[in-house]
């Protein structure tokens, strides 16, 4: 456990008023009440769940109600939230009879109406779904698959608390028959930061740990709210602020939760609320590389950097220099939308401090520079050797429990298994583990999915979990791509809109377990590489369904009854002894059976003692010239964001952090006055694309930048605009702003 200071600390509160009364802020004491009223038929399962379970949610990771990095209780309403999706019985199957009862479902309706109960079919010009066996699904599965052809297959996996287990054997079972296109949903949040990370450092996750926070001078936060998405990490960051660390964060908006928290587990907190980050740089939407790429102009035209450690341990340093030189204040301060001094006061901020930590999100990733984006901080935290230290490390912190693992066990169309390139030799390598060759050329990443979809050239589309049609930009044409694919599978423990879509040809629906149902237990891989098993928790089960990792081996063996004994599904125990043999940096998995056994892969610090793993030894810097962004006269930057929310999952209408209700135009008050617009104005949001009817909600944003709730404003981004390498869609786009 970290080390923390016990008292009271008042310099750190937000006001004398007890409990915030008055302030906008969650009342995270509601949200029990609200998990107990939600869950009161399964009271006891629901305890023992959260009592013993890993949570389901994001990847701070848990054992039970306690982590490793603080003692007391670990809980958020995120995950009281997604109680009820584990505790809540199924609905009748007639009730999909007809599925034009179901019309004008919100989402959120079509989750509470239960778990699915059994597996489903619907077939082209039927009213609604039957019930079928599960042989009889998979049977029908397994002969679309053998008439098709593996070019004209997809499969994807989401982040919805699927275990590595089932990853792992998703994988597998998918590259037996034949295909490498098998996705996850880390495509769509973290691809460029492992593609980055391993460019830069060898290694494609976090080098440090969340105790960490606790021990360092300073945390920048890019991109990233970890007050909504990740709340308990607010307190981290209270006794990192006791213990001394400064915060900042870089983002087009002051978010208030990153700005002050209440935090309901510790008591002055809890009363008087806690100021977090202290300084706030308000860049553009996309003016990451831009301000990064100034600060350590500033950085080293005045020689701050570590060159001891720049000379001994890492590579690229004159071609970055020159690269930076090159690049000109005024652009960078254009593209940045901040000045040259207040790059200037970051880069004193990172000359002051003995020790950094990094942590970035989405607001770096998702954009069509999201590779660069990482780069850039990778560059700024190497310049002072923020690595493989106590007290110092890179972050990409992950929003949800399975995604860290689901790359990693290689359900990823560009990598295999422990993240290694797709090629012949590592074909073969995994050829003498399995048993059968796996293809080695990479597969379609989720946007070439949809993209084969709407040519007409995917037979089959297989997600577990997920929803396309709310998670990819431009869901009408993601609608027209899924209504060609002659036999769409839906594996999932809810209903969702897309399952609904009318089929091609045929539609099936298989109902999954969630993780605390499998028997023999499952792991998921934390952000610090924590991995950690649930036990699987007693209590009420949906009888026929099935976890995807037995299904996927199942269906395989159908396909390849040739390799049936290759891929036969024998537990939980026998797949993690598997993955330990093929992924050598999980050793250690075999030997988790009990709750509370976790280990973290690396250690707590990757690249310790200044060692990379990269093929000169050496960490590298690397150039990156910030995009040019045209912005047209009159038209915003439009970013979108989260609210009150799980991934699409919206769980309130009104974010309580902010105010902000789902139509929400978040906008700079100066821009709201050129315009002639008040709060709570109507406004439309134009592009070639669409347009998206909102409210103004007046907001601390750099000025000449909109922010927009995501999943909603969806139709307003382009599919086309993807990364270069991990090719991650951009959730970014141009606007005019109309009044209605
Ligand atoms: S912060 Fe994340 S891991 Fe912790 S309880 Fe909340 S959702 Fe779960």
């Amino acid at each position: 456990m970290a080390h923390t200071r016990r008292g009271w600390d008042p310099s750190l509160w937000v006001s004398l008023k007890p409990f915030g009364i008055g302030e906008q802020r969650p009342n995270n004491y509601l949200e029990i009440w609200k998990a107990l009223v939600e869950n009161r038929d399964q009271l006891p399962y629901a305890w023992r769940i959260l009592s013993q379970g890993v949570c389901d949610g994001c990847a701070l990771g848990t054992a039970g109600l306690s982590d490793w990095t603080l003692s007391g209780v670990h809980l958020c309403n995120i995950r009281l939230r997604l109680l009820r999706l584990n505790t809540m019985p199924p609905f009748a199957p007639s009730l999909l009879a007809d599925v034009g009862t179901l019309t004008g479902a919100s989402s959120g309706d079509l989750r509470a109406l239960g778990r699915l109960p059994c597996p489903l079919v619907r077939r082209r010009g039927e009213a609604g779904f039957q019930p079928l066996s599960w042989d009889a699904a998979l049977d029908l599965v397994a002969a679309h698959i053998r008439s098709s052809a593996p070019e004209r297959l997809g499969f994807y996996l989401t982040s919805r608390g699927m275990p590595n287990e089932s990853y792992y054997m998703a994988q597998k079972a998918v590259r037996a028959m034949g295909t490498n296109s098998i996705d996850n949903a880390a495509r769509l949040c973290h691809a460029p930061s492992t593609v980055a990370l391993k460019g830069s450092l060898g290694m494609g996750a976090a080098t440090c740990s969340y105790s960490d926070w606790l021990e360092t001078d300073l945390i920048v936060f890019i991109g990233s709210n970890v007050a909504n998405n990740q709340p308990v990490a607010t307190k981290y960051l209270y006794h990192a602020r006791r213990n001394g660390a400064r915060i900042v964060c870089v983002n087009s908006y002051r978010e208030p939760g990153m700005e002050r928290y209440w935090i309901p587990s510790i008591g002055d907190s809890a009363i008087f609320g806690t100021k977090l980050a202290e300084t706030f740089f308000l860049i553009n939407t996309g003016g990451d590389v831009a301000f990064l790429n100034g600060v350590l102009k500033h950085i080293f035209a005045e020689e701050w950097h570590d060159a001891d450690f720049v000379r001994r341990c890492t590579s690229g340093f004159a071609a970055l220099r020159a690269c930076l030189d090159a690049q000109h204040w005024d652009e960078l301060e254009a593209e940045a939308g901040i000045s040259r001094a207040e790059m200037r006061q970051m880069a004193e901020l990172v000359r002051d401090a003995k020790r950094a930590v990094f942590v970035w999100s989405m607001g770096v990733t998702q954009h069509a520079h999201g590779e660069d984006g990482v780069r850039a901080i990778l560059n700024l935290a190497l310049s002072k050797g923020f690595v493989g230290r106590p007290g110092c490390g890179v972050m990409p912190i992950r929003g949800h429990s399975g995604v860290q693992g689901g790359a990693e066990m290689g359900a990823y169309a560009t990598v295999f298994p422990g993240g290694e390139p797709i090629t012949e030799a590592a074909a073969q390598r995994l050829e003498a583990l399995w048993g059968f060759r796996p293809p080695a050329q990479p597969g379609m990443t989720t946007p070439e999915m949809l993209a084969a979809a709407s040519r007409g050239e995917l037979d089959v589309l297989f997600a577990a979990g997920g929803n396309f049609l709310e998670v990819m930009p431009d869901p009408d044409y993601t609608r027209a791509a899924l209504e060609r694919v002659p036999l769409r599978v839906h594996m999932d423990i809810v209903l969702s809109s897309q399952m609904l879509i009318e089929p091609a040809d045929t539609v099936l629906l298989l109902p999954a377990t969630t993780r605390y149902e499998i028997p023999g237990g499952v792991t998921e891989t934390s952000t610090e590489r924590r991995v950690i098993l649930s036990p699987e928790i007693p209590g009420p089960r949906v009888p026929q369904a099935r976890c995807e990792a037995e299904v996927f081996a199942d269906l395989a063996a159908r396909v390849r009854p040739d390799l049936a004994h290759r891929l036969r599904y024998r537990g939980m125990a026998a797949i993690r002894e598997e993955i330990a043999r093929v992924i050598p940096f999980y050793d250690g998995i075999q030997h988790l059976r009990r709750q509370g056994d976790q280990f973290q892969y690396g250690g707590p610090h990757l690249c310790a003692g200044w060692r990379f793993p990269t093929p000169d030894g050496k960490a590298r810097f690397t150039p990156v010239t910030p995009p040019r962004t045209v912005v047209p006269e009159g038209m915003f930057r439009l970013s979108t964001r989260r609210g009150k929310q799980f991934n699409t999952i919206v769980h309130e209408q009104r974010d309580a952090l902010n105010g902000a209700t789902r139509d929400a135009v978040l906008m700079n008050a100066a821009d709201a006055a050129r315009l002639g617009l008040r709060d709570g104005d109507a406004v439309r949001l134009v592009n070639e694309r669409g347009e998206y009817r909102g409210r103004v909600l007046l907001a601390p944003l750099r000025p000449g930048n909109l922010q927009v709730h995501w999943p909603e404003a969806n139709h307003l981004l382009s599919r086309d605009t993807c990364s270069p390498e991990a090719r991650i869609p951009d959730y970014n786009t141009l606007v005019r702003v109309e009044r209605l």
